[in-house]
C-alpha cells in the first residue's frame, strides 16, 4: 500500500526564547552578553520574514533608542560567525537574515519579496540520484519555491492569472 504524503507544515516562526536562555546561548559560544545584542538576536529569531539589517534596526530602535545601525550590522556578523544566523541573499541587492538554524526550506514572494519558512519531512528526505553519479558528497540541500504569497495574490490579481496560465 502507497504510504500517504505528509502533507507540508507551514511554520511561522515560534521561536521563543527568554533573554536568559539567549544569555546562555550567547555564553555557550563565548559571545560577550549585552542588552542591546540580545535584543537584536530576539528579534530575529521571532521575525518570520527573514529581516534586513534595516529592518532589524527599525524594530530594536523602538527600545533602544540608542542603538545605530552600525551596531546592528556588527551584531549580524557576530551571529553569524557564531553560527546562529546565516545570510540568505536571493536578490543579490539587500542580504536578508534568517535566524533558524534548523534545517527548513523556502517560499520566495516575487511580488514582496517576502521569504517564508516550510518545513516538510517529505523534502528533507530528497535524494537525487544523478548527484551520485558526479562523485559529490552532498552534506546537505534547502528547496527554495518561487511564486506569489496570499497577501500579494489578493493585491495583484495579475499574478492570480498567471498562475492561473502556469496551470493549464
Ligand atoms: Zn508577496
Ligand atoms: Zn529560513
Amino acid at each position: 500500500m502507497k504510504a500517504i504524503r505528509k502533507v507540508s507544515t507551514l511554520k511561522t516562526r515560534t521561536a521563543r526564547l527568554s533573554p536568559e536562555e539567549i544569555g546562555r546561548t550567547f555564553r555557550e559560544r563565548g559571545l560577550k552578553v549585552t542588552p542591546q545584542r540580545t535584543a537584536i538576536y530576539q528579534t530575529l529569531i521571532e521575525s518570520p520574514v527573514h529581516p534586513t539589517a534595516d529592518h532589524l534596526y527599525t524594530q530594536v530602535k523602538r527600545v533602544y533608542p540608542m542603538l545605530s545601525l552600525n551596531t546592528v550590522y556588527h551584531t549580524l556578523g557576530v551571529l553569524r560567525n557564531a553560527g546562529l544566523t546565516h545570510e540568505v541573499n536571493y536578490w543579490h541587492d539587500r542580504s536578508q537574515f534568517d535566524g533558524n538554524i534548523n534545517p527548513h526550506h523556502h517560499l520566495i514572494c516575487l511580488g514582496c519579496r517576502m521569504i517564508q519558512d516550510l518545513t516538510d519531512a517529505s523534502l528533507d528526505r530528497l535524494t537525487v540520484s544523478s548527484v551520485r553519479r558526479t562523485g559529490f558528497e552532498v552534506t546537505g540541500h534547502q528547496v527554495e519555491f518561487y511564486g506569489y504569497c496570499t497577501r500579494c495574490r489578493r493585491r495583484n490579481p495579475a499574478a492570480k492569472r498567471k498562475r492561473k496560465e502556469w496551470s493549464v
